[in-house]
């Protein structure tokens, strides 16, 4: 089949634009949308010093590489931080391409360990029980606003693309958590907490898979073994076959969402945060998640 711009042959067809597009157009197309997304409602402005989330799956380093590539003549600078959560057979992977988009494009970089930061690796606290992605969440989330804001970032640029955006929309829907599912999209900053931004939040999984490997990031790529293991996954399969038998539903799914934030607006409550009286972590209670975890572990 014929790219619908030239008369390359395509290598993807948008099932939902209905448009097929050559290499050369696919990549145009991908790096437009997520300039697009990073200056609108300034996810990014000038003098802002980005800290990007790079755990090395493909996602990552995609969106390290593009904010690399459309940042490179701004005064606004960028850095890495890797978290390692302890999955053995996962992690040391994606570590290698994590270390090598660094070295590639001279990124500073900065690695962290739960077994440093917590004292557990997570495989081994999942053999003595624990919920895997919930104790990945938290401790993920814990080190990498420590780091960032230990290093001086003001913005911290995740890879989440528009499947993730979407399980997480759906998920709290599924489990009746309006409260999270409008902190999906924050009202206000909150102090000690440092902004995420998702400059791929509008693009599908598969399209970022593509421009990693039209880009010749990775040859593969390898799931998390916990991963399976988690509602996201059910919430992810379902949202496939929604949008094989209707395209363009996870698109719909996150306007829907977007529209409900708009009409929502002023009447979104937002509480203050304070800050852990262990570790001084912005939280909503007397202690950050973080620590409730570390206690509960280490009374074991
Ligand atoms: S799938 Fe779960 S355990 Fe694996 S990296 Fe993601 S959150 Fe962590
Ligand atoms: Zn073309
Ligand atoms: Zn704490």
């Amino acid at each position: 089949m014929k790219c619908s711009k030239c008369d390359y042959a395509a290598i993807l067809f948008q099932r939902y634009s209905t448009n097929h597009f050559c290499a050369e157009h696919f990549i145009e197309q991908f790096e437009q949308k997520v300039t697009e997304e990073l200056f609108k409602g300034q996810m990014a402005k000038d003098e802002d010093r980005i800290a990007v989330a790079l755990s090395g799956g493909k996602d990552s380093v995609v969106v390290l590489y593009i904010l690399y590539k459309i940042l490179a003549d701004t005064e606004i600078d960028l850095f890495a931080i890797t978290v390692d959560e302890g999955i053995r057979g996962y992690r040391d992977d994606t570590m290698k391409s994590a270390r090598k988009i660094v070295d590639d494009l001279g990124i500073e970089h900065e690695i962290l360990s739960f077994r440093h930061e917590y004292g557990f690796d997570l495989d081994t606290l999942v053999q003595d029980g624990a919920m895997p992605c919930t104790v990945c969440g938290v401790f993920r989330k814990n080190a990498l606003n420590r780091a960032a804001k230990r290093l001086g970032a003001n913005k911290v640029a995740t890879g989440h693309n528009l499947d993730d955006e979407v399980q997480s929309i759906m998920m709290n829907y599924l489990k009746g958590d309006i409260e999270r599912l409008m902190r999906l999209r924050p009202m206000k900053t909150q102090p000690g907490l440092v902004p995420r931004i998702k400059p791929l939040r509008e693009i599908p999984e598969k399209e970022v898979a593509l421009y990693g490997i039209v880009k010749g990031f990775y040859e593969e790529a390898k799931d998390c073994p916990y991963a399976s293991l988690s509602l996201r996954s059910d919430v992810r399969d379902m949202m496939n076959r929604f949008e094989n038998l209707f395209p363009g539903t996870k698109h719909s799914t996150l306007k829907g969402y977007e529209k409900v934030i708009e009409l929502t607006g002023d009447k979104r409550q937002q509480t203050n945060l304070s800050f852990c009286k262990t570790c001084g972590e912005p939280c909503a209670q007397d202690l950050c998640k973080a620590c409730v975890l570390l206690d509960k572990l280490n009374s074991r």
